[in-house]
């Protein structure tokens, strides 16, 4: 069995991006959270916690779909999470 590197993921897949985001976050409870578990647990590093901004800056334009930051967040922070419309999102290659 092989295993592929999660920074070579991106060599095998492809985004349509749609301009209505798929997942929405109200960063005012990032800022009370005490973990932000999120931002490591991304596999596409769509969380980043700004420091100087106190605030958390998520793009949606990379995600995977694989679902681990709605079960890593425990304080309830998205205004919206689902999957992308109908021909949106990442499509994954096998080769
Ligand atoms: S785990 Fe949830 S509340 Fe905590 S920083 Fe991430 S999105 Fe915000
Ligand atoms: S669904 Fe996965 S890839 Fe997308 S933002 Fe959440 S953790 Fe990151």
């Amino acid at each position: 069995m092989s295993y592929i590197n999660i920074d070579e993921i991106f060599d095998t897949t492809s985004f349509t991006i749609d301009k209505e985001a798929h997942i929405v976050i109200d960063s005012k409870f990032c800022l009370a959270c005490d973990h932000r578990g999120c931002e490591c647990a991304c596999p596409a590093r769509c969380y980043t916690w700004s420091e100087d901004d106190q605030k958390m800056d998520f793009v949606y334009d990379g995600c995977l779909e694989c679902g681990t930051c709605y079960v890593v967040c425990d304080q309830n922070a998205f205004t919206r999470w689902r999957y992308p419309r109908g021909g949106f999102g990442v499509s994954f290659r096998m080769t």
